[in-house]
């Protein structure tokens, strides 16, 4: 799925002090943060600390993600940051609002920001959690250890298949060919009659007699089956016309 990303006006950002931009081409690395900070702090409330309480220039990361997954515009795709010394012109950033322990909606965000910002630089960024270029505890064991397993997300759970009774009963149905004999023959003898195959005249329909044989191969060539005259999983579904 494609993201809406909350823009600075849509979350009420203050302008910038100073900005600066850089091209895709000076974008090599994505990097992965956590705010280690309340999961319910505003992106209002972080911008302020960054601007009023580290006295930097604007919010430090290009993204934030809170728990729900929602997307918000921090700096902006090419705009230098202020998350990692000496990485802030060649990585996008993006940070978790919260612990080290994001849910699995903030995990997917996470992960379609970095194919994303792929995307637009035209070419696999390298995925870092912040510990990786810089001593620091950001963005926590769990975090870092997800990033460098290269985020791995849980997929769907697969839908049971749907009940098939055709498939059902088709499983119960014995193969017949050639010479067999019983009541399943008769199966046989009667929906080829049904379907309007004319070589039964006189024929027992209790036996599987060579014109029985004539009669599925024609089904089977019509149907593109192997012509083999045998009536198995593949040809019961033709002759009872649920395939
Ligand atoms: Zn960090």
């Amino acid at each position: 799925m494609a993201y809406a990303i909350i823009s600075r006006k849509n979350w009420g950002a203050r302008a910038p002090r100073s900005r600066y931009t850089v091209t895709w081409s000076q974008r090599t690395e994505f990097f992965v943060h956590h705010t280690a900070g309340p999961k319910t702090q505003t992106v209002k409330a972080i911008q302020a600390y960054h601007l009023d309480g580290n006295g930097w220039s604007d919010v430090g990361y290009n993204f934030l993600v809170d728990e729900l997954g929602t997307i918000y515009e921090g700096r902006g795709w090419c705009v230098v940051g202020a998350h990692c010394p000496d990485h802030n012109t060649s990585g996008e950033s993006v940070a978790y609002i919260g612990d080290d322990n994001p849910t699995e909606a903030a995990k997917q965000a996470i992960a379609w920001l970095y194919g994303e910002a792929s995307r637009r630089a035209g070419r696999t960024l390298r995925l870092l959690g912040h510990g990786d270029r810089y001593a620091t505890d950001c963005p926590g064991p769990r975090l870092q250890a997800w990033v460098n397993a290269g985020m791995p997300l849980k997929t769907a759970t697969p839908k049971p298949k749907p009940f098939d009774p055709s498939e059902a009963l088709v499983k119960k149905l014995p193969t017949l060919r050639k010479g067999d004999k019983g009541w399943h023959v008769k199966t046989v003898h009667y929906l080829l009659l049904a379907r309007d195959y004319g070589g039964l005249d006189g024929a027992d329909d209790t036996t599987f007699t060579e014109a029985h044989k004539a009669g599925v191969q024609g089904l089977q060539a019509a149907a593109g089956l192997k012509q083999d005259g045998v009536v198995g999983p593949l040809t019961w579904p033709v002759l009872l016309r649920i395939a």
